[in-house]
This record gives C-alpha cells, sequence and structure tokens, in this order.
C-alpha cells in the first residue's frame, strides 16, 4: 500500500477496411488500466478523420456514463487516457488525451512519464509565442509534434523527430487523421505493449492486462526508441538512429503495474513471488504467520511463506470502495485514511509472531499506523519485510515523488525507521536482488530512486524550477465538450 504513484495508463486501438466500433474497447481498456490513475481519464475517436474527445476528472464508471458512450462516434480508431496529477488539485485541464488542431490535421496525444527537459523546451516554445492551456509536460509534446510536422513528410516521422528533442520518459499513443502511433522512449522506462484483435485491430496498452479485457492477443512490448504505426497499409515501425539501452522502471514490477500483466517477457506476479522468496533469504525471521499488505505486498508475501516455510495467511480486508477523493493532503488524514482503508482480521494476527510484508516504504507514517493496527488486533511481534530497496531518491521519470522530503530512508537509517514505524524487526531487498526478479526480461532496469544513479540526467534546477513555476500557476476551468 505505497504512498508512490505512477502517473498514468494509455491505450490505443485501430480497426483497418473502415470497421467501426472502438468506444467499447477503449472504455473496457481503461478500466482495466484504472490502477494506473484515478484522477483523471479519456478517450479521443476518429470517425472518418474528425476527432472527437471526451475527457473528466473521475473514474472510468463515473466518466463515462451510458450517455456519454452513447454520444460517442464509433469510429475506427481511438486513444484513451487514465492519470494520476500530481499537484494535488483535481485538474480537468490536465485530463488526456490531449486534442491539438494544426496545419496538417488533427491529433490526440495521450502520454504516460515524465519528460526532464520540459521546462526547457516550453520556455524556446513559449519565447517563439507557443500558448499553453495546460501545466502537463505532456503539452510540451505535443506541440512539438506539430512543430515537428510543418517539416516531416509523415506524422510518424514527426514524432521521431520529436523524439529527438524530447528527454526523460514517454510511452506515448496519438491518433492523426488516417493513423493510430505508439511510441516509447530510448530507455523504455514505462511499458507499452501491442496486440491484436479477431478483427484484424491493433491496440497499444501501457499492460497487457488491457489487451486481456478487450480479448486481444498480445503480440509484443514496443522497444526502446521504437514508433509503430498502424493504417489501412499495416504495420510499421521506424526507430531512432542512436543506441536504446533498456531502464524499464524497476518498481512497475514492484508496485506499479497489475500481477496479471507480463512486462518485457517477465510476469509481474512471478516477480514479486521472486521478491518474497529472496526477502525470505535475505531476512530469515522466526514467526507464525506471514501476511501482505493488499494489493501489492500479498504476491510478496505469498513468496516469502513459500520460501521460508511460515504458514501465509490473510491478515488484511481492503476496503475496495474508497476512492482517490477521500485521500486528503496532511498527515492527519493520512493516518485516518489507513483505518478506513485497511482493517486487520484479528483472528489471523492475535497473539502471533507476524511477518508484514508490503511493497516500500515512503513517507513511514503509513507503514506506522499499519504495524500499530496489527498490535491493536493481538500480534505479539511485527517483523516488516519490504519487497523494494529503502526509496532514498527521488524519482523524475513519472511518479509523484520528486524530492527527497518526505521520503524517510532519504534521512534515517534502517534501524531509525524500525523505531520510527514501531516494527520488531525491519528487512528491505537488497539492490543486487533487483536484476533477478524478472530473470525472463530482456530489458535492463532503472533503479535510480534506490541509487541515485539515473539512466538519464536529473532535470537541471534551473530549468526544474523555472517549470514548477509554470506548475504552480492557477488553472483555469475549462468545459469538455464532445
Ligand atoms: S527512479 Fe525509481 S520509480 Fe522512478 S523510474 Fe526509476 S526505478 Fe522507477
Amino acid at each position: 500500500m505505497s504512498s508512490l504513484h505512477e502517473e498514468c495508463g494509455v491505450f490505443g486501438v485501430f480497426l483497418p477496411d473502415g470497421q467501426t466500433g472502438v468506444v467499447g474497447p477503449a472504455y473496457h481498456a481503461l478500466y482495466a488500466l484504472q490502477h494506473r490513475g484515478q484522477e483523471s481519464c479519456g478517450v479521443a475517436v476518429n470517425s472518418k478523420g474528425i476527432i472527437s474527445c471526451y475527457k473528466d476528472v473521475g473514474l472510468v464508471g463515473d466518466v463515462f456514463t451510458r450517455e456519454v458512450l452513447e454520444k460517442l462516434p464509433e469510429g475506427s480508431i481511438a486513444v484513451g487516457h487514465c492519470r494520476y496529477g500530481t499537484t494535488g488539485v483535481r485538474n480537468r485541464d490536465n485530463a488526456q488525451p490531449l486534442l491539438v488542431n494544426h496545419l496538417k490535421g488533427g491529433m490526440a496525444l495521450c502520454h504516460n512519464g515524465n519528460l526532464v527537459n520540459a521546462g526547457e523546451l516550453r520556455e524556446k516554445l513559449e519565447l517563439n509565442g507557443a500558448i499553453f492551456h495546460t501545466t502537463s509536460d505532456s503539452e510540451v509534446i505535443a506541440y512539438t509534434v506539430t512543430q515537428e510536422r510543418l517539416k516531416a513528410t509523415s506524422i510518424e516521422q514527426a514524432v521521431l523527430g520529436t523524439m529527438r528533442r524530447i528527454k526523460g520518459a514517454y510511452s506515448l499513443v496519438l491518433v492523426s487523421p488516417q493513423k493510430l502511433i505508439a511510441a516509447r522512449d530510448p530507455h523504455g522506462f514505462r511499458p507499452l505493449c501491442m496486440g491484436s484483435l479477431p478483427n484484424g485491430g491493433t491496440v497499444f496498452a501501457s499492460e497487457s492486462c488491457a489487451l486481456d479485457a478487450i480479448g486481444a492477443t498480445f503480440v509484443r512490448d514496443v522497444h526502446p526508441g521504437e514508433v509503430v504505426v498502424a493504417d489501412n497499409d499495416g504495420v510499421r515501425t521506424l526507430t531512432l538512429n542512436e543506441k536504446c539501452d533498456s531502464t524499464l522502471c524497476v518498481f512497475e514490477f514492484i508496485y506499479f503495474a497489475r500481477p496479471d500483466s507480463v512486462i518485457d517477457g517477465s510476469a509481474v506476479h512471478t516477480a514479486r513471488l521472486r521478491a518474497g522468496s529472496f526477502l525470505a533469504l535475505e531476512h530469515p525471521v522466526q514467526a507464525d504467520v506471514v501476511i501482505g499488505v493488499p494489493d501489492s505486498g500479498i504476491d510478496a508475501a505469498i513468496g516469502y511463506a513459500r520460501q521460508s516455510g511460515i504458514p501465509y495467511g490473510v491478515g488484511f480486508i481492503k476496503n475496495r470502495y474508497v476512492g482517490r477523493t477521500f485521500i486528503q493532503p496532511g498527515q492527519t488524514a493520512r493516518q485516518n485514511a489507513v483505518r478506513i482503508k485497511l482493517n486487520v482480521i484479528g483472528a489471523t494476527v492475535k497473539d502471533k509472531r507476524v511477518v508484514l510484508i508490503d511493497d516500500s516504504i515512503v513517507r513511514g507514517t503509513t507503514s506506522a499506523r499499519i504495524v500499530s493496527l496489527l498490535r491493536e488486533a493481538g500480534a505479539r511481534e511485527v517483523h516488516m519485510r519490504l519487497s523494494s530497496p529503502p526509496f532514498r531518491h527521488p524519482c523524475y521519470f513519472g511518479t509523484d515523488i520528486d524530492s527527497t522530503d518526505n521520503l524517510i530512508a532519504a534521512n534515517h537509517s534502517v534501524e531509525e525507521i524500525r523505531e520510527l514505524i514501531g516494527a520488531d524487526s525491519l528487512g528491505y531487498l537488497p539492490v543486487e536482488c533487483l536484476d533477478k526478479l524478472a530473470d525472463h526480461s530482456t530489458c535492463g532496469f532503472c533503479k535510480g530512486c534506490f541509487t541515485g544513479v539515473y539512466p538519464v540526467a536529473p532535470p537541471q534546477e534551473a530549468a526544474k524550477n523555472k517549470f514548477e513555476i509554470f506548475m504552480s500557476q492557477p488553472e483555469a476551468e475549462k468545459e469538455v465538450a464532445l
């Protein structure tokens, strides 16, 4: 139950030969990607070259009512997005897809990730007369694509040209009047996979669980540095003429992705079982039961139990009806939130020595509350184990932890953290184990938040500060029309 948040999930679908019916797949795929972002969502549909978009703050099931779905045109290409916002404000302007009209036709774009040179690029664009409508770095990408489109021979060449200018993490899907385009940054920070539909359609999604949800067959992952185009001429790819070193965010395996997804060749569920098994080998303890914090601690707890021989037990029931709107900024509200979200099953832990598995500790507040809930329920000892190493450094690539201010491990030793959260013992997954989590994977990993070594240089302070000033501008509410 990490306090760390992913920013987005993306989806795209193309149906060949004038077939229509993309709204249903987009809607169902976004449902499957909801765990990647709960603040806002949207879908853009291309019907005979005209792109319509509907987006709003809220969960997929709340935003896309029957009435809204019926009003969307049944086109042949669609892109969809669900977003977790980092500003703390439910912000409709920053909802995606971003719909852009330019000289060469319309375009709608969805982005998962975070650019490290967005501030710098935005400043240059604004000095040349660009006017931005949102505070999101995704609009910098959209603007850059439209600039590149003026000199490029095709929209896919414009996307490739954009990829030479933007730096950082991005998995993109984009719809033009004729084409669906998917692109992944040269490091492949965020996942993006491709599938096919029984009717010949092509789909792209942040995670393979979205393909399963719509009956699509997994084809392959989009490679780092690759642009894939789907149109009536078929599916083809373009690649950047530069070395692409895969450094997928390892937190996708630990926490962000759904356990039923397969990313870059490895099953997320298996990776979490392995993390638990490594934890049992590295941090053994005499105990009566192993429990996991739902949802992402469960698989690792099963792995720990299997390796150690200590029985696995269901320690918590999660209230699945607590939405993001419930969470208010501030420590007190967060403490109350834990009690509402999780309830201990007393029969599992009473008078027991408990091994408690969670995915990570960010601020430490949630962990302290969970340990205290277990003690209130009668646990005799609580031994906390984390399926990730200590989170000591900020992330600049698409999560909401961009400073060390709230990272307990940045300022405290493991022993100090144990004391602060009130556990009897505390053990983290060693950094060396991260590369062994996904052994079928063909990719390398970003481990920047654990090691402080980043695959791409973090934003320069000057440019970053400037971007933060942009981010703090007041937002104008704007109606979103079908
Ligand atoms: S810094 Fe951490 S959370 Fe961010 S992309 Fe790298 S591994 Fe993932």
